[in-house]
């Protein structure tokens, strides 16, 4: 009942020349039951300029509304761009551009408000894992974003990136990242039980074409968001068609 979302994250990485190889490799992709996310660098969404078969977004933006914010961007400047989503909160901006969970929560509305479809980040770095902090410190992300707003869950997607397999090539298991979502799903419960059913769970973290079909067989995985493997468009290719 929920349409499978592979998202790709290129972060600061492609090119010209990689838009177009990854429009030509999904257009062979089936894409009546799957839904497909292209999130590249923010100079290259003008360039998506033939027919496509996916939706584009942003990889953050702005929680202002526009202004004197030199290098930012507005959520109004990436729909103008093409984009219908865009990234909030991706552990790289968290630790690395020092993004708060307060600030996070309101790029999300920002973001909501705005028409576009935020994919928010949550996940546990290794240390977190080991001290069996998994959990409180998911709750405590997802908290700061929809305990004062419930009503935007509804129109969110949700992606689990354990930080310590995000670019390791260490992938969570099928069963280790099941056990998150699940909990992820029964925690967000509590704000709306009925978004919290249909909302889109992805996994992300050294998603690659070998081990996407057994994450995509656990029952609250809902999709993807792929790093490194999305910067190869006919292994992104693959990944999208065993979503089905
Ligand atoms: P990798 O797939 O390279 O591990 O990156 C995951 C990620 O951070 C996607 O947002």
């Amino acid at each position: 009942q929920r349409t499978p979302l592979i998202a790709a994250n290129w972060k600061m990485n492609g090119s010209a020349a990689l838009v177009e190889e990854m429009t030509s490799a999904l257009a062979g992709v089936a894409t009546e039951q799957i839904q497909v996310l292209i999130c590249p660098p923010a100079t290259l969404l003008c360039r998506f300029t033939a027919p496509i078969n996916f939706a584009l977004g942003g990889q953050t933006l702005s929680h202002e509304v526009s202004g004197a914010f030199t290098g930012e961007l507005s959520a109004a400047l990436l729909i103008e761009a093409g984009a219908s989503y865009v990234i909030v909160g991706h552990s790289e901006r968290r630790s690395l551009n020092a993004e708060s969970d307060q600030l996070i929560a309101a790029k999300l509305m920002r973001a909501v408000v705005s028409g576009l479809t935020p994919v928010l980040c949550v996940g546990e770095t290794l240390q977190q894992r080991q001290q069996e902090k998994t959990q409180q410190v998911i709750a405590r992300q997802l908290d700061a974003v929809y305990a004062s707003q419930p009503e935007l869950l509804a129109k969110s997607v949700i992606a689990y990136e354990p930080v310590w397999a995000i670019g390791t090539g260490e992938s969570a298991t099928p069963e280790q990242a099941q056990q998150t979502h699940a909990f992820i799903r029964q925690h967000l419960a509590q704000y709306d039980a009925k978004a919290a059913e249909k909302v889109k769970l992805l996994y992300g973290g050294s998603v690659n074409a070998d081990n996407c079909a057994a994450l995509f067989k656990q029952a609250d995985i809902d999709g993807a968001l792929v790093g490194g493997a999305s910067l190869k468009a006919a292994e992104f290719a693959q990944i999208c068609s065993s979503a089905k």
